[in-house]
């Protein structure tokens, strides 16, 4: 029997499908092919030139088995961080020149080039992120489809041209948006393909040409992104690929003189950073998604099987490292015990280790530091709280190649920084509440607004909910997810308040638009 090519398997996040046979086989392949090309060491690429950095690489290993070495990466210097923006700002003309259409069809052909090549960009993800097969693919297949979809926006406005009104009969007035010039375009560890493809390909498209760089825990996801873009044909000095520390580059990039403008997902403390520095002779763009910590509110009547399993699914996929992760849930008093059974009881039967292999759902954190966070909040939660499961570092056989922790749900007073503060690992906040006021005043009294959920059957009660939530991606009744599963098109993903900088998300149909300026052309015919 033949196989079907590999860009015909489509799994998302919320994917169920019976026979996943191929699947599989697609991902074994891709696994051993990065396993055999592990160890290698790799440059940074400015203007489509390779270059290597005087001073330390990084060493880049996957946190499944922290001895694993995926990739030696450079530590760029302030040197060729001005050397990136330098090519980028060379380049500006040439792309803004190339007609929006060409742009798009370069884009367009990235989207497919990750199709086919998603699972061995799944794999690599799934090494350096400690990402389970599904979320794995998700990420790689929402890549693609976020490109298709910012491309759209392109052509639906036709490059964001349009003819405008006459005040006089000799006049004709066109509006058209502009790119920008050179975006720094930084991307975070967690979804290093999705956010990286994302961000890039709409500033891109747009016209921007943009120095480009992933996290230090995932550089080699990064390069994979510079080799799609050089592949589908984007020109070497419109896309810089850049990898070392924020700490030692971040501000040498983000805040430099001739980048015009900055796209950064990440951490609510780098981007209030970035956002206070970036402007200082005039405004710049800063394209901000940030933390969160995302609270699911679970009622009386709501369905409990259904309200557990998108608990559970949002609050463990991914080990509690997405942005729109699960951290919080307020229950209400009349079902807490009911409902914490039946979390409890799924929580215990979560199939933890090595992420790559077939089965297994929960991976380890990211690294050490993310190890000492939880550790944190777990001496926090035996302090104030009563920890109902998990609460401790899992060292048992290989899992002490690598940062596994158990899942931990924890009951606290609802006044505990349980409830405030983003951790971005398994932990699970519980309060018990007494009303629906009561829930989403705890819910909206922390300063991030990204994600939230809630479980009842109150038609009532959902409005109150929608009308009071201070969250720009709201869910209800999602077992797939309380509070996760957002995709291009379907859920424009907007933080609120600490959670976001624009009032407009990725996913979502005002994204592109963002990455352009308004000019308006108005011509006296003679
Ligand atoms: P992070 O520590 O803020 O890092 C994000 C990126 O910023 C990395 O590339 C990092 O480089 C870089 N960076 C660090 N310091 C910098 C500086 N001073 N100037 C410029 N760049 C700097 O975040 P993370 O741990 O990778 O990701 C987790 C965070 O991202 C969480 O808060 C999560 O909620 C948020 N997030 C939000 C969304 C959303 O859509 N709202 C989506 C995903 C993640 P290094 O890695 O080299 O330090």
């Amino acid at each position: 029997m033949s196989m079907p090519p590999p860009e015909s398997i489509r799994v998302t996040y919320t994917t169920t499908t019976d026979d996943m046979s191929v699947f599989h086989h697609y991902f074994d392949e891709a696994l051993a092919k990065v396993r055999a090309e592990a160890g290698a060491t790799y440059p940074i690429y400015i203007n489509g030139e390779a270059v290597t950095v005087d001073g330390p690489l990084i060493t880049d290993t996957t946190p499944i088995d922290t001895s694993f070495v995926l990739g030696h990466f450079q530590g760029a210097t302030p040197v060729e961080i001005d050397r990136a923006v330098a090519a980028a700002r060379a380049a500006r003309r040439g792309w803004r020149r190339t007609s929006w259409q060409d742009r798009v069809a370069i884009m367009r052909k990235a989207a497919n080039i990750i199709r086919k090549r998603k699972f061995e960009i799944a794999a690599v993800m799934g090494y350096e992120v400690g990402k389970n097969r599904f979320e794995a693919i998700g990420d790689a297949e929402e890549s693609a489809d976020l490109i298709d979809y910012y491309c759209d926006q392109m052509d639906n406005s036709n490059g964001f041209i349009q003819e405008m009104d006459r005040i006089t009969p000799v006049e004709t007035n066109t509006d058209v948006l502009r790119p920008y010039g050179v975006f720094a375009c930084i991307a975070p560890f967690n979804f290093p393909a999705a956010l990286g493809f994302g961000m890039s390909s709409a500033a891109l498209m747009a016209g921007n040409t943009m120095v480009f760089k992933p996290a230090t825990d995932t550089p080699l996801t990064g390069l994979k992104i510079y080799e799609v873009y050089r592949d589908a044909g984007v020109p070497g000095g419109v896309f810089n690929f850049v990898t070392g520390r924020g700490s030692q580059i971040g501000d040498a990039l983000a805040l430099h003189k001739h980048v015009d403008g900055v796209v950064f997902t990440g951490s609510k403390p780098v981007g209030m950073r970035i956002f206070h520095g970036l402007s200082q002779d005039f405004v710049r763009p800063c394209l901000m998604e940030l933390g969160g910590k995302n609270p699911a509110i679970i009622m009386p009547s709501a369905n409990l099987d259904a309200a557990a399993e998108g608990v559970w699914k949002s609050a463990w996929g991914l080990q509690n490292q997405k942005c729109s992760a699960c951290s919080r849930v307020y229950l209400h008093r009349d079902i807490a015990e009911a409902f914490l059974e039946k979390l409890l009881t799924r929580t215990e039967n979560i199939v933890i280790g090595d992420p790559t292999e077939e089965g297994v759902y929960l991976g380890p954190v990211i690294n050490t530091r993310a190890v000492k966070t939880y550790e944190g909040a777990v001496a926090r939660a035996r302090a104030e709280g009563e920890i109902l499961i998990g609460g401790k570092v899992l060292t048992e056989g290989a899992l002490g190649k690598g940062n596994y922790v158990a899942p931990t749900i924890a009951k606290a007073p609802l006044d505990s920084t349980l409830f405030t503060e983003e951790f971005f690992v398994p932990f699970l906040a519980v309060g018990i509440v007494d009303s629906l006021d009561q829930a989403l005043a705890e819910a909206n009294k922390v300063e991030f607004g990204l994600t939230a959920g809630i479980f009842s059957k109150d038609q009532n009660e959902i409005e109150e909910f929608f009308d009071e939530i201070e969250a720009g991606v709201t869910y209800v009744n999602k077992n797939t997810g309380a509070t996760t599963g957002a995709w291009p098109g379907a859920q424009p993903f907007c933080g609120w308040k600490g959670s976001g900088g624009s009032g407009k998300g990725g996913c979502g149909p005002y994204y592109v638009a963002q990455f352009m300026r308004e000019q308006c052309r108005t011509v006296i015919e003679e």
